[in-house]
């Protein structure tokens, strides 16, 4: 049993922007701030994800719930049903939402999800912000549901984990997304559609051959700025706006945004949604972006701003 010294240790860590991972009913996850880009940049990092998909945000009661996404009837329904446990539900966000648009991958939608075990309520309870977190394990391989997984995955690359012996359930939540005119499962998991379906009465599937749904951190048309999007760039035109990379900027008289003037990948990754999102409202010609180093979280920065600009 993860003790409450350990706890409050394990959440102090977290608030100040560490990632700490963390014992849940489902599998181990690897949890940042959800609030903080940088650290949320740093999950992406850590788990050597090759895009930035969207991440599970987790919090401890359905007050905090209720802050970040808009429920619906249905999402009550369920919360009531299966909450705490192992369903994740995307909804819209709220207006104030404080999440980070890259735990979202750039989505104005969020998963969220409250889970049961009891370590993992105290952890949340005393973070007190909402924490996003995959699955604590190197992208692609399996999830971990024991400590030494996480140990054997990361080492020294985090800062704590939170202890509390094996997931019970040993596989990750269901996914449901309320978003649309009837539920849709996103992925299988805790919780059976059976018993989904005694509360929604219909839902749909997302078929494994549809990656638009089966995995929407792969869905271009959800990225794409109303602006169309120049990458790679050496000059900006006149009306267009400048996403900027590092110090060595082209002359450019309208708005600009710099990804990080120290050319680091993190806070580039960190930057990138709000940024592309706040050169847009200016209505440019065209967002001008330069080019970012294919390394490390470079790859999954342009792999998301291919697709956008691909639409
Ligand atoms: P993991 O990071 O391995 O826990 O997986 C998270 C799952 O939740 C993936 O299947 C995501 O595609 C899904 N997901 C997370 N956020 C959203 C969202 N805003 N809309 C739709 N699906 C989401
Ligand atoms: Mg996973």
């Amino acid at each position: 049993m993860a003790s409450n010294d350990k706890i409050s240790c394990a959440a102090e860590l977290l608030r100040s922007g560490e990632l700490v991972a963390f014992a849940t009913e489902t599998v181990y996850g690897l949890g940042a701030d959800a609030t903080n880009a940088d650290a949320v940049a740093a999950v992406f990092e850590a788990k050597g994800r090759p895009q930035f998909n969207p991440l599970i945000i987790h919090v401890a009661d359905v007050k905090a719930a209720r802050r970040i996404v808009r429920f619906t009837k249905q999402a009550d329904e369920l919360a009531e049903q299966f909450w705490p446990g192992a369903l994740t539900l995307v909804l819209p966000r709220t207006e104030n939402c404080q999440v980070s648009f890259l735990a979202s991958a750039g989505l104005s939608t969020l998963a969220v999800r409250i889970p049961s075990k009891e370590s993992t309520h105290d952890f949340l309870q005393e973070a007190g912000v909402p924490v996003a977190a995959p699955s604590a394990n190197k992208s692609g391989r399996v999830s971990p549901t024991e400590a030494a997984h996480v140990t054997e995955a990361f080492g020294n690359e985090i800062s704590m984990i939170l202890d509390d012996g094996s997931c019970p359930i040993g596989v990750e939540s269901t996914v449901l997304d309320l978003t649309k005119s009837k539920p849709v499962i996103l992925r299988h998991g805790g919780i059976t559609l059976e018993e989904i379906k005694t509360v929604t009465g219909e839902v749909s599937q997302a078929k494994q051959s549809s990656p638009t749904i089966a995995s929407p951190g792969m869905l271009s048309t959800h990225y794409a700025t109303t602006a169309p999007l120049r990458l790679g760039i050496k000059t900006v035109f006149k009306d267009e706006a400048l996403l900027a990379f590092g110090k060595k900027i082209p002359d450019h008289h309208g708005p600009m945004l710099n990804l990080s003037a120290d050319r680091n990948l993190r806070e580039a990754a960190a930057n990138l949604f709000g940024m592309m999102r706040q050169l847009d409202k200016f209505k440019p010609k065209a967002i001008a972006a330069m080019p970012i180093p294919e390394t490390g979280l470079g790859a999954a920065i342009n792999d998301r701003l291919k697709r956008a600009a691909s639409c």
